[in-house]
């Protein structure tokens, strides 16, 4: 056998090899520059695994430089190939071909001179693994949830580091433990035997343990355990995940005890009431007792929290809370129903003077001088009481009533307290009547305007007419003001009906003065809501100018109470109006409290002097007294004066003896239709009337 076909024979060995393998092999040769640096290699064969693995084909390998084959990737492969050459020492190393998105382990060495050959072997599945693993950890130790992997024994064998910060337990203290370690003992079996029983079923299970730290300190914890099986379908690993939930239960706890309680005062709060008062409302009526339900509102409390600020109505609201719990039995209910407020249940009474006594004791605790933030006020409450069975037989009834006892008591002059009554919820019961009328009666047209003339003293003329509200309600008749605007106060519908006033009276005198009466002023009544709007000037500038009035025929009346409620605020709203040109006129003058400082400072025309101060000039010395002095105070202060209720020429000698200007009544005239006090004005003789000139001179 010659030498030659040994050769030949190995070379056969070498190729049926190099064709076979799997892996995929290449033979390569550096190719250099002139100067002998590599410049390249260039790929001289390549095995079926190679094409079979870059997925590229022979031809266009076979022969090609690495710069072509490999484009971007070839001059660092050139790089290590070089390397290899120059120590003819292998190198193995990783490579991530780009092109076709895979992995591959190389392994190159020197076959002879320039010669080399590379080994692929494809491990993007590999790599892949690798990365997931390393994302799995980094999950693992990096999560907010403690993890916790036992093996198929439940035996822990991996705990993350939200573990150990949550448990307290470094991973040495329970590696090779149950979990049970962890449990605070208290969780009932049934909830660990349903655990089990579902991961054996589904693979899975999620509740809330109670656990216990390294510390020794409880808490709740939310638990996902998840069952893992291997390729066999064994179990091999449970891992568990959970967080501390000690702070969401701590917050369910508050929500609850909000829902329950008024946040500030730490009272029952209405909800929680009607829970209570059902109660005992059954425990009553069961044990046949008598239950009193008070309802307690401060008088000056909206006054207090406006001017001193809400901290202060809060600090406020909380010592009349203590207060109130001070005043009455622990087994009494005491709750705030919001605002000002609050309710008392005496569950067990014998008799309404029990009641009656608790009432005494809460007035006489809440009117005490209250201390805060170094100043002392003072507040009272109003106290409308209900009885059951008496008054009312369930808890809804109850506090309807007791409201009702307690406007009776606010309207009583506060700082008292009131028993419902039956002649109460009739007279509540016309009031909500009147108040559900009202709604409709605007629309319905049954209000009407009617207006009383007022004579001027010093030329005996009529120099005006107050308009004066009527309601002809379809079945009560006439409602008198006096009834009907206190609940269009209240409602808000005066709002609606003062404007429909202003319009009304403003357009009839239109109207006379095209029938030719001229020189009339109209004044209208103002309620506190009319005069308290800022809207007001602008509106009357309108009604005005839609009626061709000129401003100096409006004269706007407003209580004495209404103008001293908050009289700085007063002064700037009477200059807003008397700049448009109309005039302004103090009504019911002597029945508040007027301070003459601000007085001075309103820009008014007119004092009225109360009715009640007029009817009793002939025979009450004081009232003849007040008269005499309101005239000469309207005097000092540039004011003229018209006396109200004028009814006896008697009256109106004494009123025109003190230098009143003007006066308005019964004896001039009552309040007429428009069309009637139109006549009245035609037919009015000056000098006749009372039979005397002298009068007048
Ligand atoms: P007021 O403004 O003091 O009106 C005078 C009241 O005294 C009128 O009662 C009038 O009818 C009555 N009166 C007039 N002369 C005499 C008399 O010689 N003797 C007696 N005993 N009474 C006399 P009226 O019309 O029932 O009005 C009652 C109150 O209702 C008014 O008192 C006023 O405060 C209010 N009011 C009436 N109309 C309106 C209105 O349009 N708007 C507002 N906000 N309030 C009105
Ligand atoms: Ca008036
Ligand atoms: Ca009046």
């Amino acid at each position: 056998m010659s030498c030659h076909d040994d050769l030949n024979k190995s070379e056969a060995r070498f190729r049926t090899l190099f064709a076979n393998m799997t892996t995929g092999m290449a033979l390569n040769v550096l190719v250099r520059a002139a100067d002998g640096q590599a410049e390249d290699f260039r790929l001289l064969e390549v095995n079926p695994a190679f094409v079979h693995h870059t997925g590229l084909p022979a031809e266009a390998v076979i022969g090609r430089l690495g710069s072509e084959v490999f484009a971007a990737h070839a001059p660092a492969l050139l790089d290590l190939f070089a390397q290899v050459v120059a120590t003819r020492q292998p190198r193995e190393f990783e490579f991530r071909f780009e092109p076709l998105n895979r992995d591959f382990h190389v392994r190159a060495y020197v076959t002879h001179g320039d010669h080399f050959a590379t080994i692929f072997e494809d491990i993007t599945a590999r790599k892949q693994a690798e990365e997931t693993t390393r994302i799995m950890a980094t999950v693992f130790s990096n999560s907010n949830e403690a993890i916790l992997i036992t093996d198929a024994n439940n035996r822990i064998v991996a705990v993350n580091a939200a573990f150990e910060r949550m448990t307290g337990y470094e991973a040495d203290d329970v590696i090779g433990e149950d979990p049970k370690i962890l449990s605070a003992g208290q969780t009932p079996p049934e909830v660990y035997r349903d655990m089990w029983a579902a991961l054996k079923e589904r693979g899975a299970w999620q509740g809330e343990l109670l656990d216990r730290r390294k510390n020794g300190e409880t808490f709740p914890k939310w638990l996902s355990i998840s069952v893992v099986r291997d390729a066999q379908g064994q179990i091999a690993n449970y891992i568990g995940s959970f967080v501390d939930i000690s702070e969401r239960k701590a917050n369910e706890e508050r929500v609850r005890f909000l829902a329950h309680h008024d946040a500030l005062t730490g009272l029952p709060n209405r909800f929680s009431l009607q829970e209570r008062l059902a109660q005992a409302l059954g425990f009553a009526a069961r044990n046949r007792k008598k239950l009193a339900l008070m309802l307690i509102d401060l008088d000056n409390f909206k006054a207090i929290n406006d001017t001193l600020g809400h901290p202060v109505g809060d600090k406020l609201l909380i010592e009349v809370a203590q207060r109130l719990k001070g005043a009455v039995r622990g087994s009494d209910i005491v709750a705030r129903l919001g605002g000002d407020e609050f309710v008392v249940v005496l569950p067990d009474i014998e008799l309404p003077a029990d009641a009656a006594h608790v009432a005494e004791k809460i007035l006489k605790a809440i009117a005490a001088p209250i201390k805060i933030d170094g100043q002392t006020l003072h507040t009272s409450p109003s106290i409308g009481i209900c009885l059951f069975p008496e008054d009312a037989d369930c808890g809804e009834e109850l506090m309807k009533r007791a409201d009702v006892a307690m406007y009776h008591a606010k309207a009583q002059g506060r700082a008292n307290f009131q028993f419902f009554t039956d002649e109460l919820q009739q007279a509540t019961l016309v009031r909500l009547a009147i108040e559900n009328d009202l709604r409709e009666a605007l629309e319905a047209g049954q209000f009407a305007l009617f207006y009383q003339p007022q004579l001027d003293l010093r030329t005996g003329r009529i120099s005006g007419v107050e308009a004066l509200l009527r309601w002809r309600h379809p079945e009560r008749g006439w409602v008198p003001p006096d009834v009907f605007i206190p609940v269009a106060e209240e409602t808000g519908l005066i709002a609606e009906l003062g404007d429909w006033v202003l319009r009304e009276a403003c357009a009839q005198l239109s109207r006379w003065q095209e029938a030719g009466i001229t020189g009339l002023r109209m004044s209208v009544n103002l309620s506190a809501h009319q005069f308290l709007d800022p809207q007001l000037a602008c509106r009357i500038a309108a009604i005005l100018s839609e009626n061709a009035l000129a401003a100096s025929q409006l004269d706007l009346e407003v209580t004495e109470s209404m103008s001293m409620r908050s009289p700085q605020e007063t002064v700037k709203l009477m200059e807003t109006l008397t700049q448009l040109g109309m005039s302004l006129s103090i009504d019911d003058f002597g029945t508040g409290y007027s301070s003459m400082a601000y007085l001075k400072l309103f820009p008014i025309r007119t004092l009225k002097i109360d009715r009640s101060f007029v009817r009793d000039i002939e025979t009450d010395p004081n009232d003849a007294q007040i008269c005499d002095v309101t005239v000469l105070l309207a005097h000092k202060l540039g004011l003229e004066t018209v006396a109200e209720g004028v009814e006896t020429p008697e009256q109106l000698k004494f009123l025109l003896s003190v230098g009143c200007e003007r006066i308005q009544g019964f004896l001039i005239s009552p309040p007429l239709p428009a069309d009637e006090v139109a006549d009245f004005i035609r037919q009015h003789r000056p000098l006749d009337w009372l039979g005397t000139t002298e009068l007048w001179n």
